[in-house]
C-alpha cells in the first residue's frame, strides 16, 4: 500500500520530504470591506492558493512559489505575506519595470464579480528565461501549474514553460496540471483548447472541472473529460464536478466520490484550488485515493462556506 500511495504523488520512492513547486501568478485582491466604498487588500491567485492551503495541511513539505513580482511596496508586501505563510520565495523573480497584477471584487446583491488589471503584470514574464525557469523547478520533486499559468504568458514563454515541464517529467518529477479554463485570458477559444491539451500532454496528474470542460470542449459527461485527458497521456485524472459526484482514474481504475453536502455556500472562490491542495496532502496522509479525494472535498467545503480565496481552516473537522 505504501508504495502505491507514494507513487501517486512522486514516481519513484524517495527518502527526502516532498518539495512542491507551484508556478503561476499571485495578485493583489481588493475586496469590499463593508457597506461603504472601503476595500480590504489581500493576495491570491489559483496555483498560489493551492500552495498556501497545502502548506497549512503539510507544514513539513517544502512549498515553493515560482513567479515574478515588482520591486515596489505592494510587491514586497506580497512577498512578506508568502514568507509569513512559510512559502519559499527564492524563485519569485523581481522586475523593476513591472508590478503585481490586481483584481477588484464587486458585490451586487451578494453576487461577486471580478475586474482584473493583470495585462502587464510582472508574472507574465515568469517563463521568459528558460535557464532561470529550469533552475527554479530544479530542486522540486512535484511541479504544479494551471491553464492560467499558461494563459498569462507570451507565446515564447508558453513554449519555454511546456519544454521545462516536459523535461521535468522526463527526469522523474511528477507534473500536475489544473486546466482552469479562462477564455478571457486567451486570444480565442481554439488557442485555449490547443494549449490546454499541450499542458495535459506534459502532465502526470490532471484535475479538470467538468462544467468548464463541457462548455468549451463539448464533453458529454465526466467520462468524456476523463478519457480526453487520459488519451493526452496523463496517468491520473480527477474530474471535479462542483457539488456532484466526481471521478478519479488512477492506474486504470476509476473511482467515484461524492462531496459532503455544503449547507452554507457563501463564496465558491478557490473551491477547485483548495480541493487540489486537500487531495495532494491526502495522497501522503492516507492509504486510498478515496480518502485523499474526500480530504480535498472537505477542505473545499470549508473554503466555500467563507468569503475570500484564502480562509482559515478548521483542522479538527477536516480529518475526522
Ligand atoms: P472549480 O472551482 O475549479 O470550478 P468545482 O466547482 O468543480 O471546481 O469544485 C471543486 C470542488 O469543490 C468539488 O469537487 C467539491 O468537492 C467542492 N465543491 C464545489 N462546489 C460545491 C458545492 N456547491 N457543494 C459542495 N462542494 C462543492
Amino acid at each position: 500500500m505504501q508504495a502505491n500511495k507514494i507513487n501517486a504523488l512522486v514516481k519513484k520512492p524517495i527518502q527526502e520530504p516532498i518539495k512542491f513547486a507551484a508556478i503561476g501568478e499571485c495578485m493583489v485582491e481588493m475586496a469590499p470591506a463593508g457597506t461603504d466604498a472601503t476595500y480590504q487588500m489581500a493576495f491570491a491567485g489559483d496555483t498560489f492558493n493551492t500552495l498556501w492551503y497545502l502548506k497549512k495541511l503539510r507544514p513539513t513539505w517544502s512549498t515553493q512559489f515560482v513567479s515574478r513580482v515588482g520591486t515596489d511596496t505592494v510587491s514586497y508586501a506580497m512577498l512578506q505575506m508568502m514568507a509569513d505563510a512559510e512559502i519559499e520565495t527564492q524563485s519569485v523573480g523581481r522586475d523593476p519595470q513591472r508590478t503585481a497584477g490586481l483584481y477588484l471584487v464587486s458585490l451586487d446583491n451578494g453576487e461577486r464579480s471580478f475586474s482584473y488589471w493583470r495585462g502587464t503584470s510582472a508574472a507574465r514574464l515568469l517563463a521568459r528565461n528558460p535557464e532561470w525557469l529550469e533552475k527554479s523547478i530544479g530542486d522540486a520533486n512535484v511541479v504544479y501549474f494551471s491553464g492560467i499559468s499558461l494563459a498569462i504568458l507570451e507565446d515564447e514563454g508558453r513554449e519555454n514553460l511546456l519544454t521545462a515541464l516536459k523535461s521535468a517529467r522526463a527526469s522523474g518529477k511528477t507534473v500536475i496540471f489544473d486546466p482552469n479554463l479562462r477564455p478571457r485570458l486567451w486570444d480565442d477559444t481554439q488557442q485555449m483548447k490547443d494549449y490546454i491539451m499541450q499542458g495535459a500532454q506534459v502532465s502526470d496528474i490532471v484535475l479538470p472541472s467538468y462544467d468548464d470542460e463541457a462548455e468549451y470542449f463539448g464533453d458529454a459527461d465526466i467520462f468524456a473529460t476523463r478519457n480526453r485527458y487520459l488519451n493526452a497521456g496523463s496517468t491520473t485524472v480527477v474530474v471535479k464536478n462542483g457539488p456532484d459526484e466526481m471521478i478519479c482514474c488512477h492506474d486504470g481504475e476509476t473511482i467515484h466520490v461524492t462531496p459532503p453536502v455544503a449547507r452554507n455556500v457563501v463564496d465558491t472562490t478557490a473551491a477547485g484550488d483548495s480541493f487540489n491542495a486537500g487531495f495532494f496532502a491526502g495522497l501522503e496522509m492516507y492509504e486510498t485515493m478515496e480518502d485523499a479525494l474526500a480530504l480535498g472535498a472537505k477542505l473545499a467545503g470549508q473554503v466555500i462556506s467563507k468569503r475570500g480565496a484564502l480562509v482559515e481552516i478548521d483542522h479538527g473537522t477536516l480529518t475526522t
